[in-house]
């Protein structure tokens, strides 16, 4: 994963960002005859006044996806950004650069998009509860009606969800061997219960339940060992 480093002057300090929930895509909307990069984006954010005459502090997106595909920092990565109101604190920003009220991105870009959105909700901040576009999470009609935003998360989630697949399997396999060793030893009182565990064992808050008891069955039986 390539990602241009980039260092902005700020007019303040950052905040940190204390737990990282979303991730919000975003577009530029009308463009200006420039090329917009992060420079460009950070001289806009930086030169914009609230109602109140306080000029923005600098760039308020954490990562920007070029027309070129390449991909750069915005404000650092694990600081809050100022992109969506409502959920700044608790997202991480990233502007894919164009106007796609009136078109699709590149498809270089929605590639990008793709690996860096793994990067970040497999790698950088696997808490990530839901991605989403700025519209998801606030009013407005960003990234633009033409933004593949559902294709964009299938493929991002699509690698994570096989993994989490993977460890269920696994993870029923373990629960009823234990359940079975458990009902050999007379622990249990449901003989049977191993079948239930295997129908329930992709409802998390049951899995948690069997995994409860698959470690008592290591108890028990460690128990037994000794006695
Ligand atoms: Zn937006």
């Amino acid at each position: 994963m390539e990602i241009v480093e980039k260092s902005y002057d700020f007019r303040r300090a950052l905040t940190p960002r204390k737990r990282t929930d979303f991730l919000v895509f975003h577009h530029v909307g009308q463009m200006p005859s420039e090329t917009v990069n992060g420079d460009v984006v950070h001289r806009w954010h930086r030169n914009r006044q609230t109602s109140s005459g306080t000029y923005w502090n600098g760039i308020g997106y954490n990562a920007l996806i070029l027309e070129d595909g390449t991909i750069e920092e915005g404000r650092p990565f694990d600081m809050q950004g100022a992109h969506t109101p409502g959920v700044n604190s608790v997202s991480f920003g990233v502007l894919v650069v164009g106007n796609f009220d009136e078109g699709p991105p590149k498809e270089i870009q929605v590639k990008k998009a793709i690996e860096f959105g793994r990067y970040v909700v497999e790698e950088l901040y696997p808490g990530i509860k839901r991605i989403g576009g700025h519209g998801d999470f606030a009013s407005s009609a960003c990234p633009g009606e033409h933004f593949p935003l559902q294709e964009i998360k299938n493929n991002i989630r699509k690698e994570e969800e096989k993994v989490t697949e993977q460890n269920l399997s696994w993870q029923q396999e373990q629960v009823i061997n234990q359940i079975e060793k458990l009902a050999d030893l007379g622990y249990l009182n449901d003989p049977d219960m191993h079948k239930e565990a295997a129908k329930d064992v992709n409802d998390g808050r049951k899995v948690r339940d069997y995994v409860l008891i698959s470690l008592i069955a290591r108890l028990a039986e460690r128990i037994e060992e000794l006695c």
